[in-house]
């Protein structure tokens, strides 16, 4: 379905709902080792709140939804939501965004409740090197966790590796070669810079090195309308995404997207601190017509582009020191 036009012809059809700050893992470029102060659980919006947000949502044009947190397979029950959601008249999909490491023993229940797939963070295919990563992690259970989705039905299932120059660079090419005889669907992401300046590692130079395995042909997306651009290796049975926010300029043109936190405060854009609170309102029994009119005024603020400049330490909006975009990834939801 089309979703509602924003102010510069984008139509925005997808939200995304990060279902918890709480996280299993502190990746070394979202969290730091101790974790961050956490949203007190009375303030984090019920699964029946956020289904009356989605009703509205889907009022105002929004048929796509995405989970995501946090970890959201750390929140109990999610099954639960997954169901009450996919029930919904005009929601056309539920996928999910994990890390991996909980999806092995959920993977069944979740497909089962209508989600339609998952997306999987994976950074490194070196055990050592994952739990340096993620600080907490094994590699085995995110192994697991893909297999047991794949098992399930929830395809295609996509990989997300976030690149870091000197940490997980030198496995670009590993990445790449796993969609050549399996059906993986990697995605390469610029890693942004939340809290201090980053080296990171443009998408250019990710082709290049990719191009000493063959020629990328380009491809439709295997499914799905984010902000990726998809290729494939010769005769390979999986595909490669890249997923540009620095390095390409007209990153945002193609955003369809708007953001729910877990605390329910509604984001145009990831990286503008606008939001609009919708907690209040839905604890004071706003109808739907409210909320539709609330996600409308979201969707026309939506900012033509956002300010995170290659090798800016923060997005020029918020202007403040690292600790408040550091908050962004697992309170709004990567
Ligand atoms: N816990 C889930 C997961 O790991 O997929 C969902 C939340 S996580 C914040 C969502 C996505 O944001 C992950 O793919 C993660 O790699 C990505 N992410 C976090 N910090 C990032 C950064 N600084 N630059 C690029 N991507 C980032």
């Amino acid at each position: 379905m089309t979703g509602a036009p924003d102010s510069c012809g984008r139509s925005i059809n997808y939200l995304r709902i990060s279902v918890t700050d709480r996280c299993n893992l502190r990746c070394i470029y979202c969290l730091p080792p101790s974790g961050i102060p956490l949203i007190p659980r009375n303030h984090i919006l019920s699964y029946e709140e956020i289904l009356s947000v989605v009703r509205a949502a889907t009022e105002a044009g929004i048929s796509k939804i995405r989970l995501t947190g946090g970890e959201p397979l750390v929140r109990e029950g999610l099954p639960r939501l997954v169901e009450m959601l996919s029930g919904v008249q005009r929601v056309e999909e539920v996928s999910l965004t994990t890390n991996g490491t909980l999806l092995s023993k959920q993977a069944a229940a979740l497909k089962q409740a209508g989600l339609t797939r998952v997306n999987v963070s994976l950074d490194t295919l070196n055990a050592g090197k994952y739990r340096d990563i993620t600080r907490l992690g094994e590699l085995r259970d995110v192994l697991d966790g893909i297999e047991a989705a794949r098992g399930a039905g929830l395809l295609p299932v996509k990989i997300n590796m976030v690149v870091i120059r000197g940490v997980n660079d030198d496995e670009i090419l590993d990445f790449a070669r796993m969609t050549v005889d399996q059906e993986w669907h990697v995605r390469f992401i610029e890693r942004m810079p939340f809290n201090s300046a980053v080296d990171f590692v443009p998408t250019s130079e990710v082709q290049q090195r990719i191009a000493t395995l063959g020629q990328l042909e380009p491809r439709v997306p295997p499914t799905g309308n984010g902000p990726a651009a998809y290729y494939r290796l010769p005769g390979a049975t999986g595909t490669i995404g890249f997923i540009t926010p620095l390095s390409e300029a007209a990153f945002c043109s193609r955003c369809n997207r708007l953001r729910l936190s877990a605390e329910g405060k509604l984001r145009p854009c990831l990286l503008s601190d606008d939001e609009i609170d919708l907690r209040t309102p839905l604890r004071n029994n706003a109808t739907s017509e409210e909320l539709r009119e609330l996600v409308l005024k979201a969707i026309a603020s939506k900012p033509e582009r956002h300010h995170l400049e290659a090798g800016n330490a923060t997005p020029l909006k918020t202007g403040g020191a690292g600790g408040v975009t550091n908050r962004k990834m697992s309170r709004i939801g990567g």
